[in-house]
């Protein structure tokens, strides 16, 4: 498999959460270079959230993937959505703690059905 690679702008993935989840978490789903797991603490009736194996800290540095990966991210988003069950859903990505982001990995939420605390 292709192993991420760190560059400038990137924290350390040493004591990274979910670089530690991408390894070794309860995942729904995986795929080559991404994996889904439920949220801790749902705020959805389904909240998922996709993390991918590359470590960077935010959607800010989405340019640090290659094309093809980014697109094969975008479709294990909506596929793992479609194998949730979900038709209609949520995808969100808090982009820098203002925001509400809280874990300093790339990921995206994935939410569906009866909302909680959102706008
Ligand atoms: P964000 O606030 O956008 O950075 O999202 C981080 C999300 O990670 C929050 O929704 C947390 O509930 C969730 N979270 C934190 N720790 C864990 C964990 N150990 N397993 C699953 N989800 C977690
Ligand atoms: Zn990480």
């Amino acid at each position: 498999m292709r192993r991420p690679s760190r560059r400038r702008g990137s924290s350390l993935p040493e004591d990274c959460l979910f670089c530690r989840l991408y390894q070794e978490g309860d995942h729904v789903r995986e795929a080559d270079g991404f994996v889904a797991i439920k949220d801790i603490n749902p705020r959805a009736d389904v909240h998922l959230l996709v993390i991918p194996e590359r470590h960077v800290q935010s959607f800010r540095e989405i340019g640090e993937f290659e094309p093809d990966e980014a697109k094969r991210m975008l479709d294990f988003v909506a596929d793992t959505a479609r194998e949730a069950g979900l038709e209609d859903y949520r995808v969100v990505l808090n982009v820098g703690e203002g925001a509400g982001q809280t874990i300093f990995h790339l990921h995206w939420h994935i939410l569906g059905g009866h909302t909680m605390g959102l706008p």
